[in-house]
């Protein structure tokens, strides 16, 4: 459908109808993705991407009116040979321009950091290291506001940063889970199997326990590079869909779905300890068309839920047919929490038995230092009063 002209931006999940146009100034410089998706075609068919570390690249925290303004009172202009004054202008995040004034017509502007494009760089830095620790929007302005760093982000610039991350990490991710394929592959023949038909071993988590989890994520790891080879991120939600709930018949929800659909982060229905399950067989499905092998041995993790449904999934067509192993620390750990558990019964039973005697023990010593504390008051009151009569009746 054509959506031509109408506005769109990636406000925040679910704003509807909000095109992608990059218009070129400061406000809208984060909405353009077409550099980073540019580069991250071209890095899906490099092989390597190792990155070269410039190690004099640093950033450091400056009291802006501290070191300006100890700047301003030793330099002077090369050309006007005047005193200069040094500002902070069209701050986005925590990026800005210093202009240089003096009494030449033209300022001179310099970048706070490197821009990529028209994007100030750091700001796509502090939103990647926030999310990292687990930190958004709301955080990232508490955390500027309480060190004097600016006002932040705002809700669009941040959103935009996360599509452009988005896509960066989408192929970087995909550049190393075929990397570690390889290496899985070599380990593989090397062990004496068939290159391509390697072992890996899969587990599923999820935002929460007890299978009421509207996210989770599954993934596979080689077994003897031990390096992820697969992830697949499973979601009972999408919050842009969420805002059109109840208006699901009407023509233009159906025009924004049509454009949205591509993006929907909803895609598992069921229960949450299905997605272990179909995120398996998802990741199976597409191992030869990504990585250019085949899963032979499936190491789970006890759960036999996924390996029936990997059987009867039949993948490969039975070449090769999908063989099981159990892995070793998941055996364990359920032979811990079991051993655990039947310790606390046996722990408890003898606490039961310990109790009762140990009560009567207590009882007898305490009773004892009771008398024996009566006795010597009882005999110190006689010392003082006289006889036992006087001192039930003094
Ligand atoms: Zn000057
Ligand atoms: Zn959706």
């Amino acid at each position: 459908m054509d959506r031509k002209g109408k506005k769109r931006g990636t406000k925040s999940p679910g704003d509807p109808g909000i095109k992608r146009k990059f218009h070129g100034n400061r406000y809208t410089a984060e909405k353009d993705v077409t550099c980073v998706s540019k580069s991250a075609e071209k890095l899906k068919n490099e092989e390597d991407i190792e990155v070269a570390i410039d190690e004099s690249s640093t950033y450091a925290l400056l009291s802006f009116t501290l070191v300006f303004s100890a700047l301003e009172s030793v330099l002077i202009c090369k050309a006007c040979k005047s005193g200069i004054k040094f500002l902070k202008k069209s701050q986005v995040g925590l990026g800005f321009n210093l202009c240089i004034k003096c009494k030449c017509n033209e300022f001179t502007t310099i970048n706070s950091c490197p821009k990529v494009r028209n994007a100030f760089e750091v700001n796509r830095r502090l939103t990647f290291v926030m999310r990292l620790l687990g930190v958004g929007l709301s955080g990232i302005n508490i955390f500027c506001a309480m060190m004097d760093l600016g006002p932040g982000l705002s809700k669009s610039g941040y959103y935009s940063i996360l599509d452009t991350i988005h896509i960066a990490v989408k192929s970087v991710a995909k550049v190393l889970f075929r990397k570690a394929a390889q290496e899985e592959k070599k380990a593989n023949e090397q062990e004496g199997n068939i290159a391509d038909e390697i072992t890996v071993s899969g587990d599923g988590s999820w935002a929460k326990r007890g299978f009421t989890s509207l996210l989770g994520i599954v993934s596979l790891i080689g077994k003897y590079s031990n390096k992820v080879i697969d992830v697949i991120v499973k979601s009972k939600v999408c919050k842009a869909c969420e805002k059109w709930v109840g208006k699901e018949n009407k023509d233009e929800y159906l025009e924004w779905y049509e454009d949205h659909q591509t993006e929907c982060t909803a895609n598992h229905e069921g229960s949450s300890g299905k997605m272990e399950v179909d995120g398996v067989i998802e990741m199976f499905r597409r191992s030869v068309e990504e990585l250019g092998v085949k899963y032979k041995k499936y190491i789970g993790d006890g759960d036999s839920k996924t390996y029936k449904n990997l059987l009867e999934a039949n993948i490969y067509n039975n070449d090769p047919k999908v063989e099981k192993n159990e892995c070793v620390l998941h055996v364990k750990k359920r032979m811990y929490r079991r051993v655990k558990e039947t310790l606390t019964q046996l722990q408890k039973a003898f606490l039961k038995t310990l109790f009762f005697w140990s009560a009567r023990v207590l009882t007898f010593f305490l009773l004892n230092r009771l008398l024996s504390n009566f006795n010597r008051l009882f005999y110190t009151r006689i010392v003082l009063v006289g006889t036992k009569e006087n001192f039930f009746h003094p």
